[in-house]
């Protein structure tokens, strides 16, 4: 059974989340789902899903796309649930250019998760190096780690894989032009890897002009299979004990 690690279900992003919610908890190839909030409402949305339904847990974080006007103690708040696996997403968007601002909150909460011994969920675009650069001049995560939906770039794998950093796989992976995810999936220890499907956003292939689901994330083990030539139940096997040996309140 698989672990979509990486998923947005919330009002912000989807009109009608219970048909999301039903479709998930019926479907018997997924074990369990991780909720990723993008702000303090959308964080609190996912701890009330994940209250409500058993194959539901939650990461709680300010985005850096969302950090206007969010209080990072509200945060620290909310943190306190057994559902609760982790700190994220939070990051660095290069897209936008307040990068100071965002580098406040990203380092803030990770100390948040060092203090509370949870993993952090990071976004990265195009920050690669800068994130980097942050764990080693000012704040390192201490629990664990994982880049999600990794910017394929080989030095910065190295580093993430010496220091025990998982990378997550998502739909672009199925994608015709993913050479460089292709190259970072063979590289990348068994150890180390987990899939998502960062739904409803980022459909695989074949699907691409739908909302992505949860139950898309078959394409993105079946790619996982084929690029590292392993079986896809090996795969499933594989991530499920990654997902829960970086998230270690899963059960
Ligand atoms: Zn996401």
């Amino acid at each position: 059974m698989i672990i979509d690690s990486h998923m947005h279900i919330n009002s912000k992003v989807l009109d009608n989340t219970k048909e999301y919610i039903d479709d998930i908890n019926n479907n018997l190839n997924i074990e369990s789902v991780i909720n990723v909030g993008l702000n303090i409402a959308t964080s609190r949305e996912s701890i009330a899903i994940a209250n409500d339904n058993s194959k539901f847990y939650c990461a709680v974080g300010i985005h850096p796309l969302y950090i206007e006007n969010e209080d990072i103690k509200e945060l620290y708040k909310i943190s306190f649930n057994d559902k609760v696996v982790a700190i994220g997403e939070i990051g660095l968007d290069l897209s936008h250019n307040n990068i100071k601002e965002q580098i406040k909150y990203l380092i803030k909460q990770i100390m948040i998760a060092n203090l509370l011994k949870l993993p952090v969920i990071i976004h990265s675009n195009n920050a690669n190096k800068l994130i980097i650069d942050i764990f080693e001049k000012a704040v390192k995560p201490e629990n664990g780690c994982v880049f999600h939906c990794f910017q394929p770039d080989i030095d910065d794998l190295n580093y993430l894989i010496s220091n025990n950093y998982y990378i997550s796989f998502a739909g672009k992976i199925t994608y015709k032009n993913a050479k460089k995810s292709i190259e970072v999936a063979k590289r990348v220890p068994n150890d180390l890897f987990l899939v998502e499907t960062d739904s409803p956003y980022i459909s695989p292939e074949p699907c691409r002009s739908e909302i992505n689901k949860t139950s898309n994330i078959k394409y993105i083990v079946n790619k996982l299979s084929e690029i590292k030539n392993i079986s896809i139940e090996e795969v499933e096997k594989l991530t499920n004990q990654n997902t829960k040996r970086l998230f270690k309140k899963i059960r």
